[in-house]
């Protein structure tokens, strides 16, 4: 029996400040950063006890200087999918994603812009998009 995804919550602070926010993420959030050496001991117990794939989220994962570093890690290891806001995607950032290209490393990114009547995440999760790091780095040289 498999035991499934592994979600790591990075950081719980944000740049943004939804109103339907799970975790009351914004900017003056308690950041509560989830150390970065506790993350790669964690991935490799689950490797160890069976887990499938990981799972990042936040907080907006992307405002951590080690997302990429870390995210490569993770791809090297299982699958792994990052909830993040899509909106820190600088050229800055996609060239230290382009590494990941080559791993089973996939973004998701939720509407910023829910319909007025959306107050819970799984509102917004209904109009999640997924990507890769290859397809942004893609869409940026169009
Ligand atoms: S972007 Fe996501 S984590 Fe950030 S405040 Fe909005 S719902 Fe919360």
């Amino acid at each position: 029996m498999s035991a499934g995804r592994l979600w790591f919550y990075t950081n719980y602070h944000c740049n943004l400040a939804c109103r339907y926010c799970l975790t009351e993420s914004r900017p003056d959030a308690p950041r509560r950063t989830l150390d970065a050496d506790a993350i790669v001991a964690a991935a490799g117990e689950a490797v160890t006890l069976g887990f499938t794939a990981f799972g990042v989220t936040g907080g907006e994962p992307f405002l951590r200087p080690d997302m990429p570093s870390l995210l490569a890690h993770l791809g090297s290891l299982l699958p792994t999918v990052v909830l993040t806001n899509g909106t820190l995607f600088t050229e800055r950032l996609l060239d230290a994603l382009r590494p990941l290209a080559s791993l089973p490393v996939g973004l998701r990114y939720p509407s910023i812009a829910p319909s007025p009547t959306s107050t819970t995440r799984s509102a917004q999760r209904a109009t999640s998009q997924k990507s890769s790091p290859r397809s942004l780095v893609a869409a940026r040289s169009d």
